[in-house]
């Protein structure tokens, strides 16, 4: 287990020291255990500008200092059967918010050339839904080849749960990735949710995986889990070898049922960011909802952690205007893609 500095003889180590030798331990193939993960979270707030430089140099190590940016299109609002308590469109919550069936060709097509004018590398077609009626993936497998002959966008689908057969009609008609997130450790899940369980969501990626798709799952942190819900959810992700993580810090919404949490402050977000990180080196992670709330003016810093962001608006909340992300990226000295590469 990593001591903290602070807890250390003050002269054997300095917290540049301690992160920065986990950072090299880290990328010589090291995996995090439970205990490292709870040090991270755990850390003085004076140490977090020698953590994130860890982060960074793995995340630099992996992604240089590009941005991938990710249009998310609600393609179905509301109207969702299931009564996960952060979501506003839940059959429990009473928040308002646009409620419609899914979207015509038209208008998922136009939210394509948005994406890409956003300068985007994924377009995220995303549905309420315990999981995909025949008509939402007829609505799916008819879109995507035209948006893949116009623009040059990946295709992520966030439709809810699905059998195999479902996944592989995804990958058929030229979807990239699924989205399908865990959102909190198998010990917590039932706290969050009581229609589907922890387990429902593995089997979904697991369709995912075997179809081929590219895995994309991350987490909500915020709901009332503990630090080690936040660590294992981080590992259990590392083990499923998910490609991509969006990490959202959670918005409550007027009309569901979660609190405000007391325990996102900005320098929370950015050690769970670090934490995400170095256990999942090579992984792309996303800072997602919540960014602009909870990270506030250290936004920015959440980059030396995360590589990818959101641009535009949230499912059901707004995200801070294009032209600030673009003069965050670039006053950075960070630089946009749309490409994959990994820099070794
Ligand atoms: S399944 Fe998705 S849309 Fe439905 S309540 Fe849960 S998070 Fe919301």
């Amino acid at each position: 287990m990593i001591q903290n500095a602070s807890t250390q003889d003050a002269h054997s180590v300095t917290p540049s020291k301690l992160w920065n030798d986990l950072a090299n331990k880290v990328l010589e193939g090291y995996r995090l255990t439970e205990n490292d993960g709870l040090s991270i979270l755990q850390c003085p707030d004076d140490e977090i500008l020698e953590l994130l430089a860890a982060a960074f140099r793995v995340r630099r190590k992996y992604f240089g200092k590009t941005v991938q940016l990710y249009f998310l299109m609600n393609a179905k609002s509301g109207l969702c059967p299931e009564d996960c308590s952060y979501c506003s469109q839940s059959k429990d919550a009473t928040s308002e918010i646009p409620k419609y069936n899914i979207l015509s060709r038209d208008k998922l097509l136009d939210g394509a050339r948005v994406a890409s004018e956003r300068g985007s590398k994924t377009y995220c077609i995303v549905i309420s839904a315990r999981g995909p009626t025949e008509r939402e993936m007829n609505a799916v497998e008819t879109i995507v080849p035209e948006i893949k002959q116009t623009y040059d966008l990946k295709i992520c689908a966030c439709l809810g749960l699905l059998d195999a057969q479902q996944a592989e009609r995804l990958k058929d008609c030229g979807v990239d990735r699924v989205n399908h997130n865990l959102n909190t450790s198998q010990d917590f899940y039932s706290e969050i949710c009581s229609t589907h369980t922890h387990e429902d969501r593995i089997q979904t990626l697991e369709h995912v995986r075997d179809a081929g798709l590219e895995m994309c799952s991350g987490g909500i942190i915020g709901m009332g889990e503990e630090d080690l819900d936040v660590v294992r959810l981080a590992l259990e992700l590392r083990e499923l070898a998910v490609d991509s993580i969006p990490l959202n810090f959670l918005i409550p919404i007027e009309g569901t049922a979660l609190p405000p949490s007391e325990k996102l402050t900005p320098r929370y977000c950015l050690k769970a960011l670090a934490l995400y990180r170095l256990a999942n080196p090579r992984c792309e992670l996303r800072i997602a909802g919540g960014r602009e709330l909870h990270l506030g003016s250290m936004q920015c810093l959440g980059l030396y952690a995360a590589n990818s962001i959101f641009v535009g608006d949230y499912l059901t909340t707004e995200g801070q205007p294009p032209d600030a992300d673009y003069k965050m990226i670039e006053e950075m000295g960070f630089e946009v893609t749309r490409h994959e590469e990994i820099v070794t």
